[in-house]
């Protein structure tokens, strides 16, 4: 049974169709990579997918369940922002906690969670650091472990090395799909960037003009001579 299973969504903004008619299943432990040009509503169909925008028609079924119309914190997800969105004056450890505490979990367990998340990442030596006094690989990498210590059923990214310089995204790339690998959570991944799909997807959903134009895995997208 697919994870995760978008069923003929589509989003209106007033006479605006930013998105028509997706449908997609996401099995466990695969990695769907949303690519596509500017405007095309990769990151609409993703804020669907994480309850950041509501859904027009059609269906969201994560987990087996209808989500449809249920809030972000009632849907097993997690998401990373391209401008990591951390909290400026927490530590990292208070970012990556903080989700959790909300949600009532026991210190512990938190502590525990933070603890061998930060590890996976290599980020244990920044934990009682600001995100200002770290550099933008290293606040990614906060943004990644503070989606993982909250266990979610699916990872939604968005952008996510979109501000990084070039060395680096090839680098945090690979550490991305060493991490789907270990984990092997669904994940869907929106970029604009060509290389990041053809590295990193199990399948590319080409999407165009709000609708979904081509699905397959990247040799068969790009079968080029
Ligand atoms: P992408 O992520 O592929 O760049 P988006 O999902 O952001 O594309 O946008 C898809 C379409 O929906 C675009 O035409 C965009 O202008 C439109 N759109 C997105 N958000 C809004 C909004 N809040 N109000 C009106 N139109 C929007
Ligand atoms: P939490 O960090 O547990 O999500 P917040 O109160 O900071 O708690 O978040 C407010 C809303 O934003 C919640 O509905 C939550 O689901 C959503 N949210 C915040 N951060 C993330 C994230 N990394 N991934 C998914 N949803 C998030």
């Amino acid at each position: 049974m697919a994870e995760v299973s978008l069923r003929k969504l589509r989003k209106t903004y007033g006479a605006v169709v930013a998105v028509e008619g997706v449908d997609l299943e996401i099995a466990k432990g695969e990695l769907i990579v949303l690519l596509g040009p500017s405007g095309c509503g990769k990151s609409t169909t993703l804020r669907m997918v994480a309850g950041l925008e509501t859904i027009s028609a059609g269906e969201l079924h994560i987990g087996g369940r209808n989500v449809t119309t249920l809030e972000p914190k009632d849907r097993d997800i997690a998401m990373v922002f391209q401008n990591y969105a951390l909290y400026p004056h927490k530590t990292i450890r208070g970012n990556m906690s903080f989700g959790l505490k909300m949600r009532g979990m026991k210190g512990g367990e938190i502590s525990r969670r933070v603890d061998a998340a930060a590890e996976m990442l290599d980020i244990t030596h920044l934990l009682n650091r600001k995100p200002g006094q770290l550099s933008g690989g290293q606040m990614q990498r906060v943004a990644l472990g503070r989606a993982l210590v909250r266990d979610p059923a699916v990872f939604l990214l968005d952008e996510p090395l979109s501000n990084l310089d070039a060395k680096l995204r090839s680098r945090m790339r690979e550490e991305i799909a060493l991490l789907q690998r270990r984990i092997g959570k669904a994940m869907l991944y929106v970029t604009h960037d060509q290389t990041e799909a053809m590295t990193l997807a199990d399948r590319i959903v080409i999407m165009r003009d709000g609708h979904v134009q081509q699905i397959g895995s990247p040799l068969e997208v790009y079968d080029r001579p």
